[in-house]
């Protein structure tokens, strides 16, 4: 009693503790997981309760490699998308921002499923979201925590949950989400990926519950994988299809402008944005980095030297390198891959 505080009080106080945490001395705590912990700590300097008995060094983890404090993605980076931004910011972007005015019968789902192609904006959008919301965003694969944490992922989940309930508003981003909400496969489902999905829908079903301003948006290529508890969930779904023909156009310009190399007339861009009917954000942007090596390689073949080459000796890009570019990079989803994502949405997107 003689008024000495420990700034980080030892197994024996009442409170937790970084050494309660760890069930060891604070001594065998790296330096860097140390101050990871401080942090989360609240103004008492003790750790909050979704923290305890979780390890360490997998708050680290999520603290530095899921979180991103900045995720760095605003709407006017995304092409096209007119439907699913307009659905995002009232159902998310509002309620983040204004959680008093969303309540009861305004409160918000807090699981948004988007399904569609491989390439065509659903982690920009998760992105944005954060970022237009003034949120932290956390950015996890669920086919890394079958495989990469296998034994772990639901220690990691715990930990994701716990992470983001200390940094609200927070957007979790889940990515292939149908590799662990899959169907149930009856006999063969491993009993280690059916604790993993048990204590995923745990956790969603905690913060959906109470007041806690943490969304979370699940991403699939695969929508038809996802069983009934996961849509359940995810009560609002959209469907993020290629990009229009308009978007493309946005897409080739935003990008070749930025380096400033946007030389094309109208009827070149919508020459090449015809030609690229089926191609995803993703291609497109493939696409124009392909595009835009045409002049340096046709100025590298008159025998300019690389290493003496300057700007005057390259030509601005032109319609051709786009047509030679698309014998490289051709579109990554087929036609019969488009049927069945129109036709998931038909049964249970979110049409409106
Ligand atoms: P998904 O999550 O749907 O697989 P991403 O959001 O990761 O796709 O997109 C991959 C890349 O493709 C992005 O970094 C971006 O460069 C480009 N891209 C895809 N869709 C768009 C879009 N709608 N607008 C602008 N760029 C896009």
């Amino acid at each position: 009693r003689g008024g000495f505080v420990p700034p980080i009080r030892n197994n024996g106080g009442s409170g937790t503790t970084i050494s309660r945490v760890t069930g060891k001395g604070d001594d065998s705590m790296e330096d860097s997981t140390r101050k990871c912990i401080e942090m989360l700590c609240g103004p008492d300097g003790e750790l909050p309760e979704k923290l305890r008995n979780l390890e360490p060094r997998l708050i680290e983890h999520v603290s530095n490699e899921i979180m991103d404090r900045d995720p760095n993605v605003r709407w006017n980076d995304i092409a096209g998308l007119e439907h699913a931004k307009k659905c995002v910011t009232e159902m998310v972007i509002w309620p983040l921002l204004r959680p008093d005015i969303f309540r009861g019968c305004r409160s918000p789902g807090r699981g948004l499923l988007l399904f569609g192609p491989p390439g065509t904006g659903k982690t920009m959008i998760g992105k944005a979201i954060a970022g237009e919301a003034k949120a932290t965003f956390f950015y996890i694969s669920a086919s890394s925590l079958t495989s990469k944490w296998i034994g772990e992922g639901e220690k990691l989940v715990r930990a994701l949950f716990g992470v983001a309930s200390c940094r609200q508003p927070a957007v979790i981003f889940v990515d292939e989400i149908d590799s662990l909400l899959s169907q149930r496969k009856s006999d063969g489902e491993h009993e280690a990926s059916r604790r993993l999905k048990t204590q995923f829908l745990i956790e969603m079903e905690g913060f959906d519950s109470g007041n806690e301003q943490i969304l979370l948006i699940g991403a699939t290529n695969r929508p038809q994988e996802l069983d009934e508890a996961a849509r359940r969930r995810l009560t609002k779904r959209l469907y993020i299809p290629l990009p229009s023909s308009e978007a493309r156009a946005w897409i080739i310009r935003n990008l070749l402008e930025k380096d400033g190399l946007f030389m094309l007339s109208e009827e070149e861009t919508s020459e090449i944005c015809k030609l690229t009917e089926g191609y995803s954000g993703s291609d497109m942007k493939n696409l124009v980095k392909d595009a835009s090596m045409g002049p340096l390689r046709e100025a590298l073949q008159r025998g300019v030297e690389i290493t003496k080459l300057s700007k005057e000796d390259m030509r601005s890009v032109m319609l051709k390198d786009f047509e030679s570019a698309m014998q490289e990079v051709r579109p990554s989803v087929s036609s019969n891959e488009l049927g069945t994502y129109e036709e998931w949405n038909k049964q249970f997107g979110s049409l409106s």
